[in-house]
């Protein structure tokens, strides 16, 4: 049923544009957008659009999200799905917004097997089938200026993508073009790398967050890819490969255009 998917899409846009000055504010004020081309910007919008609509943003603890804040995290969520698709971010709606970093409290085993609970502080959550949350203090951290490695809309959005054939494990959906080994091949020698020289108390190039599991693994790494892809591709470059081939883009062509 495309045509009527592209129907309803084309009826959205008509009947819900973004207003012009916010759109062309919010972007100029998001430096990984520099680089982008005019289609690109076009496709850009159009996502953007049609996530406004199928999204809905709840701020929470007296946080304000006027639409420019919303823009900021909308415009971003759609970075990676860029030549994907809007529906990559089906069967969820609700992205929460905490004013700062927002303290959970969950049951974990620790080394010994034991369950205890443990108190962290995120600066984002992405819950399979559920809400993406966010704290607005490190989205602005992150987005108004080019923080290598980091950037928590991404980051958030990464295992989005990552959840949509099952739990999290660092494997989002492969294109057909794909072969699962190759991507499991890149994937397992870089988080092999970064596992030795933690061991080994030497400081690695990129987050040592990542060595969490294969699922933060994928997620910092998008965040590198996205924000950081000259040292993605200078240390990973199998992994940086393979992530041109999922996201279909090539953010190294990007960089000299940024600030
Ligand atoms: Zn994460």
């Amino acid at each position: 049923m495309a045509w009527f998917r592209n129907w309803r899409r084309a009826r959205i846009l008509k009947k819900y544009p973004l207003p012009e000055a916010a759109w062309r504010e919010a972007c100029a004020r998001l430096p990984l957008l520099h680089g982008l081309s005019t289609a690109e910007m076009v496709r850009l919008r159009v996502l953007t659009t049609l996530f406004m609509r199928r999204k809905s943003f709840s701020p929470v603890k007296g946080v304000s999200l006027d639409l420019k804040r919303r823009l900021t995290i909308a415009i971003q969520a759609c970075l990676p799905i860029l030549e994907l698709d809007i529906d990559y971010y089906n069967g969820w709606t609700e992205i929460i917004v905490y004013p700062e970093s927002f303290v959970v409290m969950r049951d974990l085993p620790d080394a010994s097997g034991i369950v205890e609970l443990r108190h962290d502080v995120l600066s984002g959550e992405a819950w399979s089938n559920g809400p993406v949350i966010l704290s607005w203090c490190d989205v602005r951290h992150d987005s108004y200026r080019i923080r290598p490695g980091h950037n928590v809309v991404i980051h958030e959005f990464a295992h989005k993508l990552d959840m949509l054939n099952g739990r999290a494990n660092g494997m989002p959906p492969l294109h057909p073009n794909m072969p699962i080994e190759a991507w499991t091949q890149a994937l397992t020698r870089a988080y092999n790398t970064l596992t030795r020289q933690l061991e080994h108390h030497r400081r690695p190039w990129i987050n040592a967050y990542a060595a969490t599991n294969p699922a933060e693994f994928f997620a910092v790494l998008s965040e590198s890819f996205f924000t950081d892809p000259v040292h993605l591709k200078h240390h990973e470059p199998d992994v940086y490969e393979q992530f041109v081939r999922f996201y279909h883009q090539n953010p190294l062509l990007r960089t000299g255009a940024w600030p």
